[in-house]
């Protein structure tokens, strides 16, 4: 089964359907990340149409400051929610500095639940990335997938030694530099994302579909002298592992292991 690690479902609006029946045809695992709360809300509703869909919440860096002082209704949503994400820093597109103390403070909010309730969090680390490392460590949060790793070398190669996975995406279609980190990304820690609908989209101007994941596990297998199948069940197995006594994921573990 392929993996798509990283995804905004509720962001396809019209395209919606046509993307629930790519993500069943050609069977990708898809784990939707949420912006906010009312993202999350929408995403468990898709979820309930495909077994292949993972609702996933979260608070988005940018939507920090709008949340930081209600916190505690946060709670409800956290509790429910099977995995935490997309959650994290953004130092980098986020210009405006006094937004920052905002995005820490909700981000190790969610860690301290993530670590309480045992789920595993998606991340976005953009210019963020040793303050993540950082907060990793301090709130012991071992089952962690950072997405679109695009940061300094010596921090990505400091997350492999702590145990983050990597989700790689679009970006190994044209960038040499996310290449090199996709080379860099130890076998038993690699997995594949979209970031679809946006990724594409942010990349090149057009709608990113679910499918696109299957560029994204050939490009892999030529970055890391594979082959697409190798790098699709390398991937699978690591998704597998990272859930496995998981015990908000015990239907999506044996749904990855009956395929
Ligand atoms: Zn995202």
């Amino acid at each position: 089964m392929l993996i798509d690690a990283h995804v905004h479902l509720d962001k396809y609006g019209d395209l919606l359907d046509e993307a629930l029946n790519e993500i069943e045809r050609e069977r990708i695992f898809t784990f939707a990340t949420a912006m906010d709360a009312p993202s999350y809300l929408e995403l468990r509703q898709i979820a309930q149409r495909s077994a292949l869909v993972l609702p996933a919440f979260g608070i988005h860096p940018k939507r920090a400051p709008e949340y930081v002082a209600r916190l505690r209704d946060l709670s409800q949503y956290i509790e429910t929610s099977p995995a935490i994400g997309e959650i994290g820093l953004d130092f980098h597109w986020v210009k405006d500095s006094s937004e920052y103390p905002a995005q820490l403070k909700v981000l190790e909010y969610f860690f301290a639940a993530a670590r309480e309730q045992q789920k595993i969090v998606n991340l976005h680390t953009k210019g963020g990335e040793k303050q993540i490392l950082d907060l990793l460590e301090r709130y012991d949060i071992k089952r962690a997938l950072i997405h679109w790793y695009s940061g300094p070398l010596d921090i990505l190669r400091a997350l492999v030694q702590f145990g983050a996975y990597f989700t790689v995406g679009v970006e190994v279609l044209y960038s040499e530099s996310i290449r090199t980190i996709a080379g860099e990304i130890p076998d038993h820690l690699l997995l594949t994302e979209t970031d679809n609908p946006g990724g594409m989209k942010w990349l090149k101007g057009v709608v990113g579909m679910p499918a696109d994941i299957q560029k994204v596990v050939e490009h892999l297998a030529r970055v890391r002298n594979s082959t697409p199948a190798a790098v699709s069940r390398t991937v699978h197995a690591n998704f597998s592992r990272m859930i496995k006594d998981d015990p908000w994921l015990r239907d999506t573990h044996s749904l990855l292991s009956g395929s």
